[in-house]
């Protein structure tokens, strides 16, 4: 027997004036009790305001004009009418109910809606695509608006529209269902379940056919995300420390989470943080992941950043972020904003579920699985074993002056703990942001070769500060980023009347460079923030033991300061002023 759409709308309208989880929850059981395994993914899905779980990509929404249209074919009421309704309503779903109740006087609905019906409808038309396929959407949706009671047409307009917002959380969606096989005492094993299939539909479907038995055969799956382990938030690398004793400290990438699966015939799908789908945003990862994949099949994690081209610098999070959600000129954007991925994690591989396993075990298997020589755009993410606050504080300031947001520091024998937040992943954030309005110049130094593309030429200049007291260079910076490609190639050649055997003996620096230069050319330079370094010469020792100052994301303004003599340059004391300013800044 085809359930009623009615017994799904008499819930809504009741789910509508509650407001606490435990009502939420009795009525939604009260619900799913009532549906056969046939019905049930539908159920759940509708009542979740969607077709399917957020990863299949079901598109949907259907604009407000459109519904319109279509209660007005079904109605025969004016679309004029209907939309100063709606404006005085601001409600699509009562103005559906209102037509719906004018044409009950007129004629008697002759079939029931199905829930099956319903869910068909809104299927075909994220099916239809191309000429004729708006019309054909209004038809379709027409067609349950005929058959519809008021009170149906009221939800049917709220899903077309994508405004259902029943406030019934996930959770406790997932309590209904288990409730409703009176299976709630083993919630925990559904969630489980859940957190590595995460379609609450198919959880329901598989309950109501299978029981929890079914549920206890849910394998991860290649192709199906799984909900991503999450760390909690640390104030400083003592508590790290306290809590794991030895952590596996890594870089924190600011980017965007990617879980990746892949299989060895081609096969690749991309899914967020959010578990969306996006493979098709990021043709250029699926690209260099295809090509340096060396096993049969996998599902893999990792951070994905914008960089330099040319020297494979980070850039900041905004430029990553221009790359998402796009539907159109995907490919400018890749050329515009390209990206790498640093992965870290390994979930699944050669059909072989990893979760379990510790972390240095995932992270062997992750090694194995790909040759990280294929492709420039493809790593590994930088990871340390660290059991001390200071190895860790120079670690957290390396990440930072390398463009990074921080560092995740992980407990080295922990599982993959899916959908789950606890210590045993912990992020430590640099807690301010700031924007250096002032430039800065800079003299260069020293050069280092460039490579891939940038092979023959330098792939980044080594800057420096001038300090009058001691009348030394003080290095500040790698500079890569902000050279057009005519000024890059001649790199070389402006510098070769300076260049010279070693390090100038003012200049003060623990990096060694490829190449010397004499400190003369003074180049304007433009960062995002100043940073505490353990490499660095700048200021040293003057904030705080052992360390320096650095220019975080440098970019060459494009103005060499041929008007600079090299002791003219910014001064380390001015930036350790800027340093200062910046802190006062982020305490205001
Ligand atoms: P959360 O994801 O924890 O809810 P959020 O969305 O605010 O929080 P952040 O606080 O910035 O994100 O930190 C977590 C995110 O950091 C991860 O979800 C992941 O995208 C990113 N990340 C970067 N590098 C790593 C890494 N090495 N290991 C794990 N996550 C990393």
């Amino acid at each position: 027997m085809p359930t009623p759409f009615k017994i799904i709308a008499d819930i809504y309208e009741k789910l509508e004036k509650v407001s606490g989880r435990i009502e939420m929850r009795s009525l939604l059981t009260a619900l799913f009790s009532k549906i056969p395994e046939d019905d049930i993914y539908e159920a759940v899905h509708l009542t979740l305001g969607q077709l399917g779980p957020d990863f299949m990509g079901l598109e949907f929404g259907v604009a407000e004009k459109l519904t319109l249209r279509a209660i007005s074919l079904a109605t025969g009421i004016d679309e004029r009418t209907l939309m100063s309704k709606l404006i005085e309503s601001g409600d699509i779903g009562k103005v559906a109910e209102w037509a719906l109740s004018k044409k009950k006087q007129m004629a008697l609905f002759v079939e029931e809606l199905t829930v099956d019906n319903v869910y068909k409808n809104f299927k075909k038309m994220t099916e239809l695509s191309g000429q004729g396929a708006m019309e054909l959407r209004v038809k379709l949706l027409a067609e349950l608006f005929q058959k519809a009671s008021p009170k149906e047409g009221k939800y049917i307009a709220r899903i077309a529209t994508g405004t259902m917002r029943l406030g019934v959380a996930e959770a406790t969606v997932l309590e209904a269902i288990a409730a409703s096989i009176g299976a709630l005492h083993k919630k925990d094993l559904i969630e489980k379940k859940y957190n590595i299939y995460p379609d609450l539909g198919e959880i329901a479907r598989i309950l109501k056919r299978e029981g929890v038995a079914g549920v206890e055969k849910i394998r991860i799956t290649l192709g199906v995300p799984v909900r991503p382990m999450l760390g909690e938030r640390a104030k400083d690398p003592r508590e790290i420390i306290e809590r794991h004793g030895v952590s596996l400290v890594e870089y924190k990438y600011d980017g965007l989470r990617m879980q990746i699966h892949i299989k060895k015939d081609g096969f690749i799908r991309i899914f967020s943080r959010s578990l969306e789908d996006l493979t098709s945003q990021f043709p250029d990862v699926v690209k260099f992941v295809r090509e340096s994949f060396r096993g049969e099949e996998a599902i893999v994690e990792g951070e994905t950043v914008a960089i330099d081209p040319d020297t494979l610098e980070f850039r900041p999070f905004q430029e990553v972020a221009h790359r998402r959600g796009r539907k159109y000129d995907i490919q400018e954007a890749i050329e515009k904003y390209p990206v790498a991925t640093y992965l870290f994690d390994c979930i699944y591989a050669n059909g072989e579920d990893l979760t379990d396993k510790k972390l240095l075990d995932r992270r062997k298997v992750l090694e194995s699985l790909f040759d990280w020589n294929a492709s420039d755009r493809i790593f590994i993410s930088e990871a340390k074993l660290i059991d001390n606050v200071k190895d860790l504080e120079e670690f957290f300031l390396k990440a930072i002056e390398d463009g990074c947001e921080g560092v995740m520091a992980k407990d080295p024998e922990s599982p993959y703990k899916a959908g789950v937040r606890e210590w045993l992943w912990i992020k430590y954030k640099r807690d301010y942001k700031s924007e250096l309005t002032d430039t800065l110049d800079l003299v260069a130094v020293g050069a280092f070769a460039g490579k891939g593309k940038r092979a023959g030429t330098y792939g980044a200049l080594l800057m420096a500060t001038f300090n009058p007291e001691e009348n030394t260079f003080e290095t500040v910076c790698k500079l890569g980023t902000g050279f057009d490609d005519r000024t890059l190639q001649k790199l070389p050649e402006i510098f070769r009347p300076y260049l010279r055997q070693g390090k100038h003996p003012l200049v003060k620096s623990n990096i060694e460079a490829d190449y010397w230069f004499d400190p003369v050319v003074v180049l304007e330079v433009q960062g995002a923030e100043i940073t505490l370094s353990p490499v660095h010469t700048c200021a040293r020792d003057r904030v705080k033991p052992g360390y320096g100052l650095a220019i975080r994301f440098p970019r060459f303004t494009g103005r060499w300061r041929r008007d600079k003599k090299p002791e003219d340059a910014t001064t380390s004391d001015e930036v350790l002023e800027m340093y200062k300013k910046q802190l006062r800044k982020v305490g205001e």
